[in-house]
């Protein structure tokens, strides 16, 4: 590989296990020309407690600036954030940002419900905010996703995440009409114009999944659209920090794409496959 970029990444700001410095590092040593930090956005959900960055950024935006002076002429360091769906206010004063959604508001204020923590609060969630019909869970996880697209962040964050536990389709049938529809729906609410979708190794990386996000139905259709997509590992370590790109390249490769975008200080710059993967 002779260029890549690695811009979602967390670290022990949030809930990864290394410090920004040591993810920075391990992306310049695997040949990064872009190393994006893209902590967790703060939320007041119980269970993000610890997970995500604090409400003062003051300190994370002054580690990324000072990384951003010790690579500089090497590697790119830009300032993102994963910006949460349950996060109050709009991402302000960002290089670039991830939009997630992570978990679910309930009718009242103070209810959430997480997608992707565990898949007793998933079931939970189903049985509570869709009366146990887990595609009917997919619509509403959808509808967010459509309400985050609209925001044009610049990536869209793993926009199939409610599939995490669902190996094997054991919760739900992936090929269901209306689960598929509910999927594209919230992709057409992105702007291809505006707006990345990645395709993210890091539940491959962990073990929950064997496949990167997204699947290949949504990948074809974002090309349809004229879309454009980047490689991300959604690393939480700095061993993973492209973990799985090659294959993550193959996929969008039998999706019809020839190329993939890096972000870098100068922007969107597109290289092609036969280029990065030489
Ligand atoms: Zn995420
Ligand atoms: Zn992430």
């Amino acid at each position: 590989m002779t260029a890549l970029c690695t811009v979602h990444t967390h670290s022990l700001l949030c809930d990864g296990k290394n410090t920004l410095e040591e993810m920075a590092w391990a992306a310049y040593e695997a040949g990064a020309v872009s190393f994006g930090a893209s902590g967790h956005s703060h939320t007041e959900i119980p269970w993000d407690r610890g997970c995500v960055l604090p409400g003062d950024l003051t300190a994370y935006r002054a580690e990324v600036l000072r990384l951003r002076e010790i690579y500089a002429g090497r590697m790119d360091v830009l300032l993102g954030i994963e910006w949460d769906a349950c996060s109050p206010g709009v991402p302000q004063g960002f290089d670039y940002w991830i939009g997630s959604v992570h978990n679910l508001c309930g009718p009242e204020p103070g209810q959430w419900y997480a997608v992707d923590y565990d898949v007793e609060k998933l079931a939970e969630g189903c049985r509570e905010l869709a009366g146990g019909d887990f595609v009917a869970l997919a619509e509403r996880y959808y509808d967010a996703v459509a309400e985050m697209a609209s925001r044009n962040p610049t990536v869209l964050g793993h926009i199939d995440l409610i599939t995490k536990f669902n190996a094997g389709n054991r919760l739900f049938d992936e090929e269901a009409p209306r689960y598929r529809r509910a999927a594209l729906r919230a992709l057409h609410a992105a702007d291809p114009r505006e707006t990345l979708l990645e395709i993210n190794t890091g539940a491959v990386a962990r073990g929950y999944r064997s496949a990167p996000y997204p699947a290949p139905f949504i990948l074809r259709e974002w090309r349809a659209m004229g879309g454009r997509i980047i490689l991300t590992a959604d690393a939480h370590s700095a061993e993973a920090v492209v973990y799985g790109y090659a294959r993550a390249a193959a996929l969008a490769r039998a999706a019809g794409y020839d190329r993939c975008v890096l972000l870098t200080a100068n922007g969107g710059v597109e290289i092609s496959f036969n280029v990065c993967f030489a």
